[in-house]
């Protein structure tokens, strides 16, 4: 066997978020010499990146931790039923501390283009850094939501003031005490920082392009009385999230939506709408998400509650979504979001009646009149799903560029492999089950699906893995068909693939980025390809000139 070296790897796994965590953690328990690289200067991803105020998890905390360690259940306490940042960046330290990953970890390396190298059967890295670093197996763990979008607007960077998108939001405190804030986006981000900043900014001025529908978290500490009863709960709690599309315990209401009456809807909804986490949305009748009656009922409902809030009726109005129906965006939820609005220092600009038109160096113009700003925060999301693979020169097998193969959209087989793209895994790629679920719950099954595979690989003498083109078809038109059902797919959001700030992205063509067949589906349908002996994908033996460490013997670490 070789020894192990600082520039090949037989696994390099790219980004140390949630999904990197976990994927290196399987890997250093095989003994594998593997490394993470992660462009940020340390660990975390999405919750090392989002210092925003007012950043929470708004799935139950404990339904977001890891599942796989007893050890890290009885240890860690959940302080709050919905987690702020700092504890759960917190919290991804003391796992990675605990397991001493760390050292499998390289920071402040930007992964800028991996190669295929046909001759040899490796992928080839170039990192930002300068160095060349090469791998048997690549596996992309680089988050569906890690490249944050600005607007593409005149002036930006002759604002005098500061300013800054919610993912860069800076490390030190800033100190909005009497500012003159504005926020552009009313996204789940934006949701939350108006509902935390409203009462300590001196003026809040919010730019809404479209209203988004949200409901309220209803957040709660846990006392450590509450997290002995959650331990004791731990393993039926992650069986049931294994069973619900969404990875969640909330269950939906499996009643047919016209099997009960008008007035036993209302009375659920009331009981939903005030009970904590998304229950409103997904222990709800499944016809909300396919039905155009059904949904319109539960919108006018939301509505209603919205307007109970609002004081002003006009304001109300305007915080009212018209283009989509409740449910079929991601739905944000959130704390003294509409009572903001009741505030003398929060003031709401309809970007639909007057665009955005320039950055000053003082603050914001519209179509309407200039304002004037010590900071303008841009909650402007993201390039999803799809951003950070584009971000990278990826090429496959005879230079195939994936962002070219992706431009109008992404094909996959199963969320996991792209055909001409071998020994490249996704743990949660576009069009899996787990881009579309309670995060961490579909992260380990994707992760631990990977690291069988790669098992499977070393245990019989493997070195290539390449998903069929016929395979490949055949998912992503699965993928595609599943939308056909939803309503989620005429929504302008991440979700399809829109974002006004990317070049391409622009409304009109829908992308197909996630697979909405729901966890249980999506878990039985890559647990049958496992069982087939990995139908799908071709795998192969050492035939070249062998590399070394291939022969399917894995370069593991002294
Ligand atoms: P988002 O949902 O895409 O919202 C972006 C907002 O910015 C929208 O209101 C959008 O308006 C507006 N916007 C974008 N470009 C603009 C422009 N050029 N001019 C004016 N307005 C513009 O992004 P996000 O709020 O960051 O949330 C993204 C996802 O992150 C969420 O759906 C969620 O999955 C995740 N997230 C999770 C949590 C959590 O778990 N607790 C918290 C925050 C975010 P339009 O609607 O008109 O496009």
């Amino acid at each position: 066997m070789s020894m192990p070296s600082d520039s090949h790897f037989e696994v390099i796994v790219i980004g140390a978020g949630v999904a990197g965590i976990y994927q290196i953690k399987r890997l250093a328990d095989l003994g594998v010499h593997a490394t993470v690289l992660e462009a940020a200067p340390d660990l975390g991803g999405t919750w090392y990146n989002n210092r925003y105020p007012g950043a929470r998890f708004d799935s139950e905390s404990y339904t977001y931790g890891y599942s796989f360690s007893k050890e890290v259940l009885e240890e860690w306490h959940w302080l709050e039923k919905y987690s702020p940042q700092p504890e759960n960046l917190k919290y991804l330290n003391f796992v990675a501390e605990k397991f001493d990953l760390r050292r499998h970890m390289q920071f402040n390396c930007r992964v800028e283009a991996a190669h295929f190298d046909e001759a040899n059967v490796q992928w080839r890295l170039t990192v930002s850094d300068g160095r060349r670093l090469s791998c048997r197996f690549l596996i992309m763990a680089v988050g569906l939501l890690s490249m944050p979008t600005l607007p593409r607007l005149e002036g930006m960077a002759r604002f005098k003031g500061r300013s800054f998108h919610t993912f860069d939001w800076p490390h030190e405190p800033v100190d909005l005490r009497g500012k003159r804030v504005a926020v552009i986006g009313t996204g789940a981000t934006g949701i939350q920082v108006i509902g935390e900043i409203q009462d300590k900014v001196g003026d809040l001025t919010i730019f809404q392009r479209r209203p988004n529908w949200s409901a309220p978290l209803n957040n709660s500490r846990i006392s450590p009385e509450d997290m002995a009863a959650i331990r004791a709960r731990y393993d039926e709690i992650f069986a049931t999230c294994a069973r619900t599309p969404g990875g969640f315990e909330h269950e939906p209401d499996r009643r047919g939506f016209n099997e009960v009456s008008r007035e036993e809807r209302l009375a659920l909804w009331d009981q939903l709408y005030d009970e904590p986490g998304f229950g409103i949305w997904l222990r709800n009748f499944r016809e909300i998400f396919t039905d155009e009656d059904a949904n319109q009922e539960i919108s006018d409902y939301i509505a209603d509650r919205i307007r109970r809030r609002v004081k002003d009726p006009a304001v109300a109005e305007k915080l009212i979504p018209r283009d989509h129906g409740f449910g079929v965006q991601r739905v944000p939820l959130e704390t003294n979001y509409f009572e903001a609005y009741n505030r003398d220092n929060v003031h709401l600009v309809d970007l639909g009646e007057t665009p955005l038109v320039r950055v000053t160096e003082t603050g914001l113009e519209t179509t309407e009149r200039a304002f004037d700003f010590d900071v303008i925060v841009y909650a402007t999301g993201f390039d999803a799903i799809t951003g950070a693979y584009d971000r990278i020169d990826i090429r496959g097998v005879g230079g195939e560029e994936l962002r070219d193969a992706w431009r109008d959209n992404p094909s996959t087989y199963l969320g996991i492999f792209i055909h001409g793209f071998p020994n490249l895994l996704m743990p949660n790629g576009p069009q899996s089950g787990s881009a579309s679920t309670n995060y961490p719950r579909g992260i380990e099954v994707g992760v631990d699906w990977c690291t069988a595979f790669l098992e499977h690989m070393w245990a019989n003498g493997l070195i290539r893995a390449e998903a069929s083109k016929e395979a490949e078809a055949e998912w992503t038109a699965h993928v595609r068909m599943m939308y056909a059902r939803m309503l989620m797919r005429k929504a302008k959001s991440w979700f399809t693939g829109y974002n006004s700030n990317v070049a391409g992205h622009e409304e009109g063509t829908i992308r197909y980025f996630v697979y909405n067949g729901g966890m249980p589906k999506y878990v039985t349908t890559i647990n049958a390809c496992a069982a087939n002996g990995y139908e799908g994908v071709t795998l192969e033996g050492p035939t070249l000139g062998a590399p070394p460490g291939a022969g399917g013997e894995a370069r593991l670490t002294g």
